[in-house]
């Protein structure tokens, strides 16, 4: 039962982790190291079962591979789930155990913070094994993402601009942004510092206030964004927010913001399209995040990082080249570039990165 399910979702390899004493249980699931070991960030999660965790592990390491396939990085895709909840069931002695059986994957699994694990987590993590990013700045981390993936988003954004409407003056259009959290807010001063106009919501209201008092944005309620006429219609926060009952209130002709998973269905991805809507998928779009932390492999570099964000332009460009060129909906088009990426690179040895982790224990250590 379960090598049928990880033969169906095309896993490599999964790996279950249990120390008794110190209460962990874990999956850790490679998907695929054509391109380079593993990359994809640790969650913790009280699942209501075991089946649960195992899904949401196969999930979302197979979205890694495609993620971290699109962004052109020598990283192929992984993930791992802790079961336990993140407000009570956290202490060094579990991250330890984890780091131990990340330590025991030699490299083909590089772990980094997801949903329910911050900094101080990931330095637990780091006392047992070297394949860790998203630690403290002094151990190399590369610290908080949300810049850079704000910067990647005004990226994506442009290319989609570009292929639209054939000008990319961001500052000429209008927004419609939903969620001034870390990413969205970093991304609403990139959109005001060229002068656009931007409407802006939020649950939080404060946040929403500081939006207009400090950035000038216009203010309007959280079920209201959908109907806003703007040019450009940017999740920020939540996922699954266009779906049939928003998308035909959508009065914008992109789509294209930082939040994960923003199209309800595939159906809708389908939809978008027919409607004539430009969609920028979204992990194409907001991967400044594992870029950041992929840069910890080599020794992180803040220039560097920022060059990497600029390749999103081009990245997200192919896809709608790809989209054009097959007749399919954008949302495809970004599978198949991954695809097309891990099928070719597949056919040859990459000179510079086994995925044994080769080059990771040399930044490590200090070499
Ligand atoms: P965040 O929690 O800082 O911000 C999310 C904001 O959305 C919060 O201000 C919250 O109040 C608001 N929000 C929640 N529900 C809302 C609703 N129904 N309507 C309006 N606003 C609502 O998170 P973040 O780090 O800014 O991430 C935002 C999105 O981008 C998430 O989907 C995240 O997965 C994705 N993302 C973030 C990064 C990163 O670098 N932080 C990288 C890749 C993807």
């Amino acid at each position: 039962m379960i090598f049928e399910t990880i033969s169906n979702s095309g896993h490599e390899q999964v790996v279950f982790c249990q120390s008794r004493d110190a209460g962990l249980k874990a999956i850790i699931a490679i998907h695929n190291t054509v391109l380079g070991p593993a990359l994809g960030g640790l969650r913790m999660w009280p699942y209501k079962n075991e089946a649960e965790a195992l899904n949401d592990v196969l999930r979302l390491s197979r979205g890694m591979t495609f993620k971290n396939a699109v962004a052109g990085l020598n990283l192929g895709g992984g993930k791992a789930v802790i079961i336990g909840d993140p407000a009570r069931d956290k202490s060094e002695a579990l991250f330890r155990a984890f780091g131990r059986f990340v330590n025991s994957l030699n490299g083909r699994y590089i772990t980094a913070e997801d949903v329910g694990i911050d900094v101080n987590d990931m330095e637990y993590v780091f006392r047992d094994t070297e394949f860790v990013t998203g630690v403290h700045q002094v151990h190399g981390g590369s610290g908080d993402p949300s810049p850079f993936t704000a910067y990647g988003t005004l990226q994506g954004l442009m290319a989609a601009l570009s292929h639209k409407f054939g000008n990319e003056d961001v500052g000429k259009y209008t927004y419609a942004v939903q969620g001034a959290g870390h990413v969205g807010s970093e991304f609403i001063k990139l959109l005001r510092e060229q002068g656009a106009k931007v409407f802006v919501t939020d649950i939080n209201k404060e946040s929403v206030q500081r939006c207009v008092d400090e950035l000038g944005c216009e203010a309007v309620g959280t079920e209201e964004i959908y109907d806003v006429d703007a040019d450009v219609y940017s999740p920020c926060a939540l996922g699954g927010t266009v779906n049939e009952q928003t998308l035909p209130r959508l009065k914008c002709k992109i789509i294209c913001g930082a939040a994960n998973n923003q199209l309800a269905t595939d159906e809708i991805g389908d939809a978008v399209q027919k409607r004539g809507l430009l969609y920028a998928p979204d992990y194409a779009v907001n991967a400044g995040g594992v870029m950041n932390v992929s840069l910890e492999i080599d020794g992180y570099n803040r220039e560097r990082a920022m060059r990497m964000m600029r390749t999103i332009y081009y990245n997200v460009g192919r896809i709608f080249q790809i989209s054009d060129r097959d007749g399919i909906p954008t949302y495809k088009a970004a599978d198949r570039m991954a695809e097309e990426r891990i099928n070719a690179v597949g056919k040859i040895k990459l000179p510079t990165m086994g995925n044994d982790g080769t080059r990771f224990l040399g930044r490590m250590r200090g070499q």
